[in-house]
């Protein structure tokens, strides 16, 4: 996981979602079929990143063919998740070097009002999808 280095992105995504130019993936999620998925609803996602604490628009697409709903989640969320992936990539890019105490201090200052755990911590160390780059 790489780590970026400015909050370019989410603007972006904020922008592009404003201004209703999220691109549709061309395949269901659910199914995989080619598909002319359907705007559905939308939520706001909490989303705590190197750059602070955000409440994200996210929509939800409909796939015709299966009936099934999902997240078009951007980039730089990861999945079931409440922590972007440059967060994630920062704690662990310092978990190398610090014991996670040190860690946990320095990922809560971009967090404002809350704390991360240490379980959430060693979780992330010890999911292989996170550490093979
Ligand atoms: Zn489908």
């Amino acid at each position: 996981m790489e780590i970026v280095r400015n909050k370019n992105h989410i603007i972006n995504y904020l922008k592009d979602f404003e201004n209703k130019k999220l691109k549709k993936p061309c395949r269901c999620e659910k199914c995989g079929r080619k598909s002319r998925l359907i705007w559905h609803a939308k939520y706001v996602r909490k989303i705590i990143t190197l750059f602070g604490v955000y409440n994200l628009p996210v929509k939800r697409l409909m796939c015709p063919l299966c009936k099934h709903t999902f997240a078009l989640l951007p980039e730089f969320i990861q999945k079931f998740h409440r922590y972007a992936k440059d967060f994630i990539a920062f704690a662990l890019e310092k978990l190398r070097k610090f014991a996670f105490s040190e860690v946990m201090g320095k990922l809560d200052k971009f967090m404002e009002d809350a704390a991360i755990s240490p379980i959430t911590l060693y979780k992330w160390k010890n999911k292989p999808c996170f550490n093979s780059s």
